[in-house]
């Protein structure tokens, strides 16, 4: 197996990548101003592949899939309906090819697999005792519904002129910049609204359901309770305060509704025909998944490493971890 190259299995077969979870050379002191620029440019790197990927199927969902911006004004049951049907058609296909590839036709068998059981279908945890189907009912009726509801909201304010929308022609550097600092925003929200969610009570109403995945596949990722949702699908009321084109909304949209199936691929490399292979950057908030108190952050701020809560892989931070929960647990008991 190939997968030795990049890590090895430990006596329970679990899969442990060689590679620490780290952080780009943006935001580390001392600054490193000519690796951040070479990261940046490079592959992958800061725009290339999942960014501009996010990006690009935003701008077409607005260009092309979506109808003129008056039309959000008084939105009809049929274009509530119409931009429900375009979400969904999103997310079964991003997601879909994840798990057909890596979970149906299988197609690297465990090669790079985190843990070497596929999701459960018999686990009275899951609805109908099934993993997968428990997944995608609450990411099609809570996740993609929560997301066409702020989606219509937030562009009746706009279509209605409560608050003004750019031209791209008079704004086209505002544009650009905004478009490629959403990747930036949206790892600051999720680690702010994670973090909170982590608190009782939210955590055993809400959060609870998303970490029933303790081993995830791709649609984990937006397996949560619909207030989960609610919080998580919130980083595009940022725009009411911004100078605001549709376009940063629905890309937004499209990188939080997205972007979580690679993260939760249950894979660290996905291969490719030719025998090559891509990180799916999903290790980090794997071990999330699986130890809970690490790794809140799931991108490029180093956050957790600033708030003491990164889990690297290694086994000095996994002592960390431990000694952390120790103490944790030694003051839950001295408060009660
Ligand atoms: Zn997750
Ligand atoms: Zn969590």
């Amino acid at each position: 197996m190939i997968e030795s190259k990049f890590g090895r299995r430990d006596s329970r077969g679990n899969y442990k990548p060689y590679k620490r979870v780290g952080y780009p050379p943006i935001f580390i002191w001392p600054v490193q101003p000519l690796a951040a620029v070479k990261w940046i440019m490079s592959i992958p790197g800061y725009f290339l592949p999942w960014n501009t990927l996010y990006v690009s199927i935003g701008l077409i969902a607005w260009f092309f899939l979506s109808p003129p911006l008056e039309s959000y004004a008084n939105p009809s049951i049929k274009l509530t309906l119409l931009i429900f049907l375009r979400n969904s058609f999103l997310v079964t296909l991003y997601f879909g090819a994840f798990h057909y590839r890596l979970y149906i036709k299988r197609a690297q068998n465990t090669e790079y697999k985190f843990n070497l059981r596929w999701p459960s279908k018999n686990s009275k945890q899951f609805m109908f005792n099934n993993q997968n189907i428990d997944n995608i009912i609450l990411t099609f009726f809570s996740g993609v519904t929560t997301w066409t509801a702020f989606e219509l909201g937030i562009l009746w304010v706009a279509a209605n002129n409560f608050i003004e929308v750019i031209s791209i022609d008079q704004n086209i550097f505002y544009f650009i910049s905004m478009i490629f600092l959403i990747h930036f925003w949206r790892d600051l929200h999720f680690y702010v609204i994670h973090r909170l969610i982590h608190f009782q009570p939210l955590y055993s109403i809400a959060h609870r359901i998303h970490h029933k995945n303790t081993n995830p596949g791709p649609w984990s990722g937006l397996a949560m309770h619909p207030i989960e949702h609610l919080f998580y699908f919130s980083c595009v009321l940022a725009y009411l305060i911004f100078p605001f084109h549709p376009a940063f909304v629905i890309i937004t949209l499209v990188h939080a509704g997205l972007s979580p199936a690679p993260g939760h691929a249950g894979f660290d490399r996905i291969n490719f025909r030719n025998g090559k292979s891509f990180d799916a950057d999903s290790y980090a908030h794997y071990l999330h998944h699986k130890y809970f108190e690490c790794n809140y952050a799931d991108g490029i701020l180093p956050l957790d490493q600033w708030f003491g809560t990164l889990h690297d892989g290694s086994k000095e931070a996994h002592e960390r971890l431990r000694k952390r929960l120790k103490e944790k647990s030694r003051l839950k008991i001295k408060n009660r």
